[in-house]
């Protein structure tokens, strides 16, 4: 397939870049900047890519058979009123574009698919509460950010085949929360982040990976996936875990304070926290290779950086 994507550079595009490449897939990346582009994708490791800056976009897309849009501001900064319009209107506004082009386009070289990214931030937050893909949107402000994300890729044409992946904390060695959270829990010794009673809905960058994979490639993929693992934790339980497998104690909790200031707001979903299971994933036969945040964990803290 051809498959061009927003948000390619960041820290699960990579990774998804990497595998569709290995699959044999021709990738268009579409990004704001060539030359950070160019930076990611050295032409000698990934001769086979090509790239396009805004507003080349549209010779990208037309022609591709498929589009993944993973284009957003990162949400793990401090939320003045200022970046909290950029958190939502980075999404929207790439979401609208992509949208708009495939609409645009004529029937011989419009994509069949869009697999779009959004988190599950649309549930809102609970200690108590499951949510499943039936599960209605809550009413704090990163709801409000996913429904309207959402409502833009659902604009697509209706002959386009959409998934909407609700994805949860990814876990990766080289970006993401854990990524900020390993210096941290090594500066305080391991232990639970805040009351340590939230749930933490995780799920392992090569899972996510697998699952966009599927999503672009399995016609019995579409509509709202939950991208989580199905055995979600409470962050007490993480964390103890991320302490055995760095050989680290956890016995001092990681204060709230600490986690903000290296999270900003964005430490809402970990301080917050939602309990978030895969129901239509596992209804597909999607199989997980990381089910089990210890193995995750173990997995990605002996991964050398890539
Ligand atoms: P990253 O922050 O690593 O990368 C996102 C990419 O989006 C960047 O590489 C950049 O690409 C583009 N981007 C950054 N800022 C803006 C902006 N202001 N306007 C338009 N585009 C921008 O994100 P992740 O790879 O971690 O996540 C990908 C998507 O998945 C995001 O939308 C995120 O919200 C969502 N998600 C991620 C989770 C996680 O745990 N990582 C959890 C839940 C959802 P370029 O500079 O090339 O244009």
């Amino acid at each position: 397939m051809i498959i061009s994507i927003t948000g390619a550079t960041g820290f699960i595009g990579r990774r998804l870049v990497q595998r569709l490449i290995a699959d044999n897939h021709s990738v268009h990346v579409l990004t704001r900047s060539r030359s950070k582009a160019q930076l990611v994708f050295p032409v000698k490791a990934f001769p086979g890519i090509t790239i396009a800056e805004e507003p080349e976009w549209h010779k990208s897309i037309q022609g591709s058979n498929a589009v993944v849009n993973l284009a957003g501001m990162p949400i793990s900064t401090r939320w003045s009123s200022e970046v909290k319009k950029e958190i939502k209107q980075s999404r929207i506004s790439t979401t609208s574009k992509v949208v708009d082009i495939i609409n645009r386009s004529s029937d011989d070289v419009r994509p069949m698919v869009l697999v779009s990214a959004t988190a599950i931030g649309y549930y809102g937050t609970s200690e108590t509460q499951a949510f499943d893909e039936q599960s209605p949107s809550g009413n704090d402000y990163l709801s409000e950010v996913c429904r309207e994300w959402e409502g833009r890729a659902l604009g697509v044409n209706k002959n386009v085949k959409l998934v909407l992946i609700r994805i949860g904390v990814v876990l990766g060695k080289d970006g993401g929360a854990l990524a900020k959270m390993i210096p941290l829990f090594m500066l305080f010794a391991g232990g639970p982040l805040g009351s340590g009673k939230q749930w933490f809905s995780w799920i392992h960058l090569d899972d996510l990976v697998n699952l966009i994979s599927e999503a672009l490639t399995n016609p019995s993929y579409r509509g709202v996936i939950n991208g989580t693992a199905p055995n979600p934790v409470r962050l007490a339980e993480m964390c103890e875990h991320l302490g055995q497998v760095m050989g680290r104690p956890s016995w001092l909790p990681v204060p709230d304070f600490a986690l903000k200031a290296v999270l900003g707001e964005g430490a809402s979903i970990v301080l917050d926290g939602q309990r978030v299971l895969p129901v239509k994933a596992k209804e597909l036969g999607f199989s997980f290779r990381y089910p089990f945040v210890k193995e995750a964990l173990r997995a990605i803290v002996s991964e050398k950086p890539s």
